[in-house]
């Protein structure tokens, strides 16, 4: 039949790696509060949404974008003080970023090394591009860096990539400084710190590229409250960038996110208003979570998120009841060896948080 046809076709043809992977599923949000996603909460002021889209209104739809991105990349520059000497890529997200450096540097053979649980998108990718993907389990207390693992790791299999989010997302911590200097010294390929983060932690190893020529930095504004637009940026040696940009897409930045993203990082400072309120909120959150008697455990955060333990075997039923009351979060409970029994929730406005906790109390009281 039609469907028995098509079907041997697609199991013929599409690679073994992409056919065993699960596709990185979206839940539906409408209408909930939306706490799953590490977004930032708090929409701009009227005037400043205003301004923005008369700024809008100087692009043009019929060209294609400046491919070098010049004006954005000079913002960028400045406001992540990106050393003089190093170059910067431009990604369609981080998330791009990521499938840029396993198209440069994958194929068969190849290994990419990361800690975990880490995030997620480092796996995938490399299984598209047939890099194979070694994990180093974090400590499972702390989920601190594993330091002689990561070395012993590193001496057996030689890895291409080394990814290190700073700080880690599920675990929103970030590593000891010295444990990642041991890793970079040890690296015989490239070394990427993920600093997706960055806004929520306020350290950064970006100064450290004048050390490293091995080194490469990367970041995105998805977090600090410009996620819609998907832009990512890798900081680092010219000679690696210039490799890079070969594998990306000439106009991958589009007109739209260019404008928008350099409008919205000129008006920084209102973006990290809302960055250091949401601070203000984790630390919040993170009281009120430790004090839950229903829950097991509470990991400190210096991320925009907070990941937690519900009482053995209850993760599950947790996030389908937040969910029936309204409230989406992360349910982390089977898809890493240290996460059972674990959730994660983003930080939301002081409203989404305490009807987050409203729920959560019904849940697990
Ligand atoms: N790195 C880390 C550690 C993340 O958690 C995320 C998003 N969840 C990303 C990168 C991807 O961010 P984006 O593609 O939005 O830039």
């Amino acid at each position: 039949s039609r469907s028995d046809d098509r079907n041997a076709r697609i199991t013929r043809l599409v690679r073994p790696a992409v056919q065993a992977v699960q596709a990185y599923h979206v839940p539906p949000a409408q209408g909930m509060v939306k706490l799953d996603a590490m977004e930032n909460p708090y929409p701009w002021p009227g005037e400043l949404r205003d301004a923005w889209l008369a700024a809008l209104a100087d692009v043009s739809a019929n060209r294609y974008p400046d491919p070098t991105a010049a004006a954005l990349k000079a913002q960028l520059r400045r406001d992540g003080g990106v050393p003089d000497a190093a170059g910067l890529l431009l990604g369609n997200g981080s998330d791009e970023l990521i499938q840029l450096l396993a198209l440069a540097l994958g194929g068969e053979g190849r290994v990419v090394l990361a800690p975990g649980p880490g995030f997620a998108m480092y796996r995938l990718i490399a299984a598209f591009t047939g890099l194979e993907y070694q994990e180093v389990p974090l400590a499972d207390e702390d989920f601190a860096l594993d330091e002689g693992a990561m070395l012993a790791a590193i001496a057996r299999h030689q890895p291409t990539v080394i990814y290190l989010a700073y700080p880690n997302n599920p675990t929103g911590n970030a590593f000891d400084a010295a444990a990642m200097e041991a890793v970079i010294e040890a690296a015989p390929g490239v070394v990427v710190i993920d600093e997706a983060y960055e806004p929520f932690c306020g350290r950064t190893w970006m100064s450290a590229l004048e050390r490293y020529d091995h080194l490469l930095v990367m970041r995105t504004v998805s977090k600090m409250g410009l996620a819609g637009l998907r832009l990512g940026y890798l900081a680092g040696h010219p000679d690696w960038l210039a490799q890079l940009e070969k594998c990306r897409l000439p106009y991958n930045i589009n007109v739209l996110t260019q404008a928008s993203a350099t409008f919205a990082l000129e008006h920084g400072d209102r973006l990290r208003a809302q960055t250091d309120s949401l601070r203000a909120e984790r630390e919040r959150l993170f009281e009120a979570l430790q004090v839950r008697d229903g829950l097991q455990q509470v990991w400190p955060s210096e991320a925009n998120f907070i990941t937690f333990r519900t009482q053995p075997g209850r993760a599950g039923g947790v996030h389908a009841s937040l969910r029936e009351n309204g409230v989406l979060i992360k349910n982390l409970d089977g898809s890493h060896p240290l996460l059972s029994d674990c959730l994660r929730v983003t930080v939301g406005t002081a409203d989404e948080n305490a009807r987050f906790l409203v729920a959560l109390d019904a849940a697990i009281g």
